[in-house]
């Protein structure tokens, strides 16, 4: 699905775009080059492979998978779309052991798993990390570049990514913050309050039309507007209000 030039959705647990535990998956076309923000959660990839075929790309065209993290929503999918596409992973170098080793217990599998986000049958399969991004590390996917902005607070390994096309400017935010300002706070060791106030401002200080966030809905022009919100609210004494 076509959301801005450049940018298909193809993959969304939540608008039944792909199986319900993806979390929103992108398609970034650089024109010689093609690239997927995220792999969603691999129970089922072929809807994902379905969506990118309809929108009129070959997924064995896919030469990178970019992770905004290690969380199993987000890249649970990697070694099943590898098979199919040989692409490359990027994951921030703190995300990187998470997913090569897959133990449930140190990605909060098990805690997602009892607060019901997962069935107790899903398995992960881990997968070999191709590049460790670095923060302010820039990513080609054709045409394009990528800025990867670390920006710890729903995890240590969090990563926005800043895309300029020359038509407009996006902000690929993960789940560090999401529409209206939400934020995503877990009850695990590596997501703090501390983490979000300390690192927002990263991503406050950016100028941006596009808001593409890893769950929920997408904004395409304004986005800026929902990162302010959050980055208000973490300045003063409430925090923002969080997405689970
Ligand atoms: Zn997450």
């Amino acid at each position: 699905m076509k959301i801005l030039d450049n940018v298909y959705l193809v993959g969304s647990g939540q608008i039944g775009l792909s199986h319900p535990f993806d979390c929103n998956i992108y398609l970034i076309d650089g024109e010689d080059e093609l690239a997927l923000i995220d792999s969603g959660a691999g129970v089922d990839v072929y809807p994902v492979l379905s969506n990118i075929r309809e929108d009129g790309f070959n997924p064995e065209n896919i030469s990178k998978i970019i992770l905004t993290h290690h969380h199993a929503d987000h890249s649970g999918g990697c070694k099943k779309i590898k098979e199919v596409t040989s692409a490359e992973i990027y994951i921030h170098q703190h995300g990187a052991a998470f997913v090569e080793k897959g133990d449930a217990e140190e990605m909060g599998l098990t805690v997602a798993k009892r607060s019901g986000f997962y069935s107790p049958t899903y398995k992960y399969n881990p997968f070999k990390i191709d590049y460790r991004i670095n923060d302010k590390d820039i990513i080609s996917v054709g045409k394009l570049k990528l800025k990867a902005v670390n920006t710890p607070g729903h995890s240590k390994d969090s990563t926005c990514f800043y895309m300029y096309t020359g038509h407009y400017s996006a902000l690929i935010s993960g789940d560090v913050v999401l529409f209206d300002g939400r934020i995503c706070l877990l009850n695990r060791a590596d997501s703090n309050l501390e983490d979000y106030r300390r690192y927002f401002s990263k991503i406050a200080a950016l100028s941006f039309d596009a808001l593409m966030p890893g769950h929920g809905v997408f904004v395409i022009k304004g986005g800026k507007q929902h990162v302010e919100k959050a980055d208000l609210a973490l300045k003063r004494l409430s925090p923002p209000p969080n997405f689970i």
